[in-house]
């Protein structure tokens, strides 16, 4: 019996996973279909219970859903409570279960990929949406000297910080994107969607430290957020690795065995 899985989304037909999910499956040889279905915008649940209710196992969950799709999980593990946000769904026995793969993904494409270490690091993390709020608590574990969160919509930021506090060793600390003049960081995520519209961010000069990262969710395209590190001397990751690793993640929860990634890293990016 092949088990079957899928990615919710809208739109969905740019999606990697399938190909991802494929190559997973050959590689530690597991008998699964994964197809990229496209949700109305006003009919995600209804899609996602017949997907379960015809044999669906699980399913990955893409913008606009995430949200939806904690509300729809029945259960939660605690980083995808902690996220407020539900990436992957596993069905079984009238349970759906909600799990969040980002910020694992997250922390394993800097960790493992890029040799980028998190402990005793200064964290910039750029967005308060819910790709920021899904590795908040991923990289805290992580035990970073601090992390600040600055968002456009500064309140958006002060209430992440706030939420978070007492939940994470390290206290965030919430800013406007002004209040950035004159600060330096090791590590600088772009959380904010801004790649997607190729706008630049009004971040100040001296931003990123020399021998830093400068991390774009955004990937297969070189967004300005990338060209001002580059510019600035910074060494540049997109969010490829984040994408295979929240994968691989999800990949292991629902079959048990952890594909390796860096060969399908290779194939997306040949
Ligand atoms: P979201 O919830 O819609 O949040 C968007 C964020 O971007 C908000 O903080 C928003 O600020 C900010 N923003 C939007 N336009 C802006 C502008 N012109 N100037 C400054 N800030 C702006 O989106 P999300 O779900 O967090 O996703 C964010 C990005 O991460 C997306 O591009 C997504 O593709 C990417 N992502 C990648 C992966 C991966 O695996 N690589 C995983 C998850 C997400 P305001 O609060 O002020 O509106």
């Amino acid at each position: 019996m092949t088990d079957r899985y899928a990615v919710f989304g809208n739109p969905i037909s740019h999606s990697k996973s399938p190909r991802i999910h494929a190559l997973f499956a050959a590689q530690t040889r597991q008998n699964i279909s994964y197809e990229a279905l496209l949700a109305p915008l006003d009919g995600f649940a209804a899609a996602v219970e017949a997907f379960a209710s015809s044999g669906g196992k699980g399913a990955n969950v893409t913008v606009p859903f995430k949200e939806e799709a904690f509300r729809l999980a029945t259960s939660l593990t605690p980083r995808a409570q902690a996220a407020g946000a539900v990436n992957t769904l596993s069905f079984a026995e009238g349970v759906i279960s909600g799990d969040n793969t980002d910020g694992a993904g997250l922390v394993r494409d800097l960790k493992a990929n890029l040799g980028c270490d998190i402990q005793g690091k200064h964290i910039l993390l750029l967005g308060a949406g819910g790709a920021a709020r899904g590795v908040i608590l991923p990289l805290s574990q992580e035990q970073p000297a601090a992390l600040t969160i600055a968002n456009r919509t500064e309140e958006r930021a002060f209430r992440l910080a706030l939420e978070f506090a007492g939940r994470t060793d390290v206290l965030p600390e919430a800013c406007s994107f002004a209040q950035l003049a004159g600060r330096e960081f090791d590590l600088v995520i772009n959380a904010t969607s801004t790649g997607l519209s190729a706008t630049e961010l009004p971040l100040p000069p001296h931003l990123f430290a020399p021998r830093g990262l400068a991390y774009e969710m955004v990937y297969g395209q070189q967004t300005p957020f990338m060209q001002q590190a580059r510019a600035a001397g910074c060494r540049v990751a997109d969010g490829l690795g984040m994408l295979v690793e929240q994968a691989a993640e999800a990949f292991f929860g629902w079959r048990g065995v952890r594909p390796a990634t860096g060969p399908v890293l290779v194939a997306l990016k040949g």
